[in-house]
This record gives structure tokens, sequence and C-alpha cells, in this order.
């Protein structure tokens, strides 16, 4: 029989399945804050529990199904986890600490069916989706070794979707994932606190739209017309720019007054860089009277990609154009580059082996 990855489960289903156990309704309560709101990874650490209802636990049931494999930390404080699933698939996920509040990337599929080229997840292609209870486990080990096991974050966390994979392509898990670490007494991570990042998949932004209790959203866009958006984005030629423009739009005319939703632009050099490409970016999004912010967000390099990152004073000179025409631009600083945990460097890889050499980065297996 297989067992059921209890981490996975809505209140209401833990309900359910403790019921099955003959177990009344509030052992399920004691298990799901065991899970998520003390954040323990064994059905042993529930000393809450009976030692026989724990062992019967054990039997039909399962909490922690990923495996670390490596721990990477950057000179920076960024921390890159790579996971391995109970089928042997990579998961990464990355711990980025920031003055303000802390921010957990996670991943939503292991690998990516999408081909943006400049992007190296895009390289181990589809593995498979990722459960909610996958999903929910990342978060769950990352806050575990930034504050210690249970340990309440001292300033709240932010989550953002945009580790390997496109997560409207696994709309359902990720859906049930927020549902989950929203509630009260576990994680009590509102999804006002979480941004999921997609390449524009267009029926899904708009169900997003219509969806009362949801995460904020962030398009990856990369370029500012389809001939170049079909070259670095491939899932451009199902949804051209119009389309994806449409979508937003209505995703916008459901945002509160004071809301906005942000378009990530890559700055890869010398390809979508000009003063040309940041006029037709701030044309095309006055034409469709959008008001969303824009992170230019330079390249991360990894071989072997074969891009540069746009000097910053391109990108500065392009984040004005932008503001100039009327638009809300930002540069995004890179995070975790010498270990690989940068936005499109996460290919299930060891840090280079330079940096494994500093005294300052370490691999932590
Ligand atoms: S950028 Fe995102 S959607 Fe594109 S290939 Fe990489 S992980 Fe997939």
């Amino acid at each position: 029989m297989q067992k059921t990855h209890l981490t996975g489960l809505a209140q209401a289903e833990l309900s359910e399945f403790v019921a099955s156990l003959g177990e009344p309704a509030y052992r399920a309560r004691q298990i799901f804050q065991g899970i998520h709101a003390r954040r323990l990874r064994a059905f042993d650490e529930m000393t809450d529990l009976p030692k026989e209802f724990r062992a019967s636990l054990s039997d039909r049931g399962v909490i922690s199904t990923l495996t670390l494999e490596s721990r990477y930390l950057s000179t920076d404080g960024t921390r890159r986890y790579l996971f391995k699933t109970h089928d042997h698939r990579p998961v990464e996920t990355v711990f980025i600490p920031e003055e303000r509040r802390d921010t957990i990337c996670f991943s939503s599929q292991s690998g990516c069916p999408l081909q943006c080229t400049f992007c190296l997840t895009a390289q181990l292609g589809l593995l498979r989706n990722l459960t909610a209870g996958e999903i929910v486990e990342q978060i769950i080990v990352a806050l575990n070794d930034a504050y210690g096991v249970g340990v309440k974050t001292p300033r709240g966390t932010n989550l953002v979707g945009m580790g390997a994979g496109e997560p409207f392509l696994n709309f359902e898990e990720l859906m049930k994932a927020i549902r989950i670490m929203k509630e009260p007494t576990g994680l009590h991570i509102v999804p006002n606190r979480i941004t999921v990042s997609t390449a524009g998949i267009v029926p899904r932004i708009r169900e997003l739209a219509s969806t009362p209790d949801r995460p904020h959203l962030a398009i990856s866009l990369a370029a500012p017309n389809d001939a170049l958006r079909d070259e670095l984005m491939p899932i451009n030629r199902k949804w051209p720019i119009e389309e994806l423009m449409a979508a937003c739009k209505e995703f916008e005319k459901s945002l509160k007054p004071n809301q906005r939703f942000t378009f990530e632009y890559v700055m890869l050099d010398g390809v979508n860089d000009s003063d040309e490409h940041a006029r037709q970016l701030a044309n095309l999004l006055n034409r469709h009277a959008l008001h969303a912010k824009v992170n230019l967000i330079p390249h991360n390099p990894a071989d072997p990609l074969p891009y540069q990152p746009s000097p910053m004073k391109r990108v500065e000179a392009f984040r004005q154009i932008l503001e100039g025409k009327g638009a809300h631009a930002f540069i995004r600083r890179p995070r975790g580059r010498d270990i690989l945990a940068a936005c499109g460097q996460l290919a299930a890889r060891g840090a280079p082996v330079q940096v494994e050499k500093t005294a300052s980065a370490h691999r932590i297996a």
C-alpha cells in the first residue's frame, strides 16, 4: 500500500485520514500543527501523540519525502538547497536573506517543459510536476534551516514561486499548497506574502483573476515584441504578446486600486536591452494602459547559456527610458549567483568549483 503524504493534506483531508484510523478529530489538529506550526519532520518527534498511534501513522503515512542532497551557501548569505524526491527527481529551493524580510524561492516542478533560452532549468526538460506536499516541504526545510526547527520567523517570510518549473502548468497543486500554508494553525503564510511568476500561461492568468484568495502575480516578459519573444520564450508562439497583454489587463482590473502586478524583464547584453527595446516596452504597456511594475533583472550567466548580462549602465539607461514614458521600473540585484541560485540558474547542479574553494562559500552535504 502506498503511504499518504500528510504534508500535502488540507485540514479536512487530514481529519478523514485520521478517522480512517479510528482516531478522533482532535488528533488531526495535533498532526497538522506538528507538521506545519512546529515544523516537525518525523512522527517520532510528535511526542504529544501516543506511541502506538505514531506507529500506525508511520505504517500508513509519511511527512517528509524530500531528501536534502546538498546545501550551498553564497557569499551574500543566499542558501540553495538541492533535494531529491522519493523517485529521485531533483528539486531546488533558495533562501534569500534580506534587510526587511527574508524570502524563500520555491520550485513548482522538477525541471521545466518550457524552453526559455536564457534559463538553465529549461535544459532539464520536464521531469514531473511537484505535489502540494512537496511544495510545502521545501518551505518547512528552508525555515527550519534558517531559524531552527519550529522557531517563529522573526520578521515573517515572503515566498516566491520563481524556482524551477512553470507554476501555472501545475496550477491545482500550487494553489492547494498555498491554501495549506495560509492556515493560521500551521505555517500561516498568507497569499498576500506570496508571488508566483509565470512565463505567460494565458488561461491560468485569467483564472487567477477570478480567484478570491490568491498570490501576487509576476509575468516573465523578456522581450517587447513577438519576433524576439518567440525566440527567447517559445511559449510566446502559443500565447503571443497581444493575447498575454489582454489577459494581464483582465487581471489588473481584478486588483484593488493600490495593488500592482509585475513584469520581470531579464536583461541580455545586446539582445533585448537597446533604447529601442525600452521604448517598445513602454509603448506596449501604455497602449494597454497597464500600470504594472517592471523589474529589470540583469541576466545570470551560466554555462552553456549563450548570453551575458547587460552592463549596469545599460540597465540604468533602459530604466530611465521606461520611467520617462511613465512606467514604474526597478532594477533587481542578483542574489546567489556564485552558487547557481539566481534566477534562471537552477538546474540541479553542484556549485562551480571555484566557489567551493573559497573560504566564504561552503558546500554542506
Ligand atoms: S524561465 Fe521559468 S518557465 Fe522558462 S524555462 Fe526557466 S523555469 Fe521554465
